[in-house]
């Protein structure tokens, strides 16, 4: 006899588990479904983004940063350590520990609010009276009927083509956060987000990393004043970045990679790594979901098709996060998942796609909000800048970590902030106030008359807001 639910999720990364807690909670009865195992074979909920992604890349972010902090910026301090080390068992040993905490956490979340885990595969099987089946096979078998279904199946790396991830020479995301030695060398096809974030955690471990980007412009999405800051930061740090080059056929030997490449200004060259990361971006993940046969309809690059509400062509069947349009990122997955289990419960959900941060955990930090100069640009808005350099920052200075800048931009006319970039220290923490202000449509004058903390470095944004109206004070 098929268990019978309101709602079944597909998936339980940011975007499905959130979805299952928001509708449990909104007194729907919720069930989740999640195929991932850790490798004990139990199950490991939080998808790509608890389990190798956005989690354990912090994870080794942050230990990466303090070994570099202590090799190299600690004795300006006056703190002098001799023989620091890194061992690199432990190294990754915490990052997995990191993990496992957060896989339990949505296990006791699920718990706590009702939601009825199911460790298996989920394929939607037909429409039946009262909803869809869905069957369950894997680690648990079952029958499932529900209501309401939303698919939050999320996305893969996407491979070069001829050249399969073995996890060993040829990495994607998930072989580079556990390399097991620091690599002399390691190569990264693809500097984008993911390319940089993992190409610098080995890169302060030691590596000589070397980053190949096939478009001409680096970081073409970020707005150009920062990316071209970021560009020169990264270049002296140590990361060589090269853009507009062309690859040719990856060859893998017993003893490392061989990458030929054409580089931008025409010469042919070839790169030899003891790794190579490609990180060229992800694809939605359908596998054996059963979309051919209920006719859930794709897109050519195989997203689920969704209209702006995350409905599907198929009544009471929903897709949320990686597997459909827009950013591939956790806190917008989370966003359509809440907004779904809330549109399945007669309530009004809202995701502002405008208003979605991006990051990049770089050193320094990238993140932004809202539209970038080029895009006001073509759009023809007439627009103020009012920007603020961390080096006349108070905070900043104590730290020791002057890097970067903010930068507002605000109408010229009714002074509405219309995009905030920063890279700099804790960018990735200060951009919420960026996002506040551009969701209440506030103005820079609001931020610039909005009382911040002394010293921090959220100072530098208030004063990148009076900047807008040429009157920063300290710098
Ligand atoms: C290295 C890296 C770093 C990242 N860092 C960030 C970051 O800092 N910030 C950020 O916002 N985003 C980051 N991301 C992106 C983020 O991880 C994704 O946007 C996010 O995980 C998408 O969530 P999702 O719920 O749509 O899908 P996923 O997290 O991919 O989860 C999908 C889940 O569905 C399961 N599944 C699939 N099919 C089935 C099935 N048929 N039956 C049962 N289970 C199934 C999968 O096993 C998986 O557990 C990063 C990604 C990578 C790779």
């Amino acid at each position: 006899m098929a268990k019978q639910f309101d709602v079944v999720v597909i998936g339980a990364g940011p975007g499905g588990y959130i979805a299952a807690i928001r509708a449990a909670q909104l007194g729907l009865s919720t069930a989740c479904i999640d195929a991932a195992s850790n490798s004990k074979g139990a199950p490991a909920p939080g998808g790509t983004c608890t389990n190798v992604g956005c989690i354990p890349s912090k994870a080794l972010l942050q230990s990466s940063e303090y070994f570099e902090y202590t090799k190299g910026h600690l004795a300006s301090h006056g703190i002098k350590l001799k023989g620091a080390s890194l061992d690199i068992d432990t190294f990754l040993k915490r990052k997995d520990t990191v993990v496992s905490q957060n896989n339990d956490g949505i296990l006791y979340l699920f718990k706590k609010n009702k939601v009825t885990f199911f460790h298996g595969h989920g394929k939607l099987n037909a429409s039946v009276d009262g909803g869809w089946s869905i069957e369950v096979s894997g680690q648990t078998n079952e029958s499932l009927v529900a209501r309401h279904v939303i698919i939050a199946t999320g996305s893969e790396p996407r491979a070069l083509p001829g050249l399969n991830f073995d996890e060993e020479r040829i990495l994607s995301n998930d072989g580079a956060l556990r390399i097991p030695s620091v690599p002399k060398k390691l190569g990264v096809i693809g500097a984008g987000a993911i390319g940089l974030e993992l190409g610098s955690v080995w890169h302060r471990l030691g590596a000589e990393v070397t980053l190949l980007e096939a478009a001409e412009q680096f970081l073409p999405v970020v707005d150009q004043q920062v990316s071209a800051e970021a560009l020169k930061l990264f270049k002296k740090s140590g990361l060589n970045i090269q853009t507009g080059v062309k690859t040719g056929e990856i060859k893998t030997t017993d003893k490392g990679v061989k990458v030929p490449y054409t580089d931008a200004e025409g010469n042919e060259q070839t790169l030899k790594v003891d790794r190579l990361i490609v990180s060229i971006g992800r694809v939605p993940y359908t596998d054996g979901l059963g979309a051919e046969d209920i006719g859930l309809k794709r897109d050519e690059a195989g997203f689920v098709v969704v209209d702006d509400e995350c409905k599907t062509n198929l009544t009471n069947v929903w897709a949320v996060g990686d597997v459909v349009r827009g950013p591939m990122l956790a806190h917008k997955a989370e966003e359509e998942g809440v907004a779904v289990a809330e549109r399945i419960a007669g309530e009004h959900g809202h995701v502002n796609y405008a208003t979605i941060p991006n990051v990049i955990y770089t050193s320094p930090e990238i993140a932004w909000v809202g539209q970038t100069e080029q895009q006001l640009k073509n759009a023809g808005i007439d627009y103020r800048v009012g920007s603020f350099p961390f080096m006349a920052n108070g905070r900043a200075r104590s730290l020791g970590n002057t890097d970067g800048f903010v930068k507002i931009l605000a109408d010229s006319k009714t002074d509405e902030v219309l995009g905030v970039h920063i890279i700099g220290p804790s960018a990735s923490e200060l951009i919420s106030e960026a996002v506040t202000i551009l969701e209440f449509r506030g103005a820079a004058e609001d931020i610039a008359r909005i009382c911040h903390a002394h010293p921090t470095l959220s100072e530098a944004v208030k004063e990148a807001a009076l900047a807008v109206d040429q009157r920063a004070r300290n710098f």
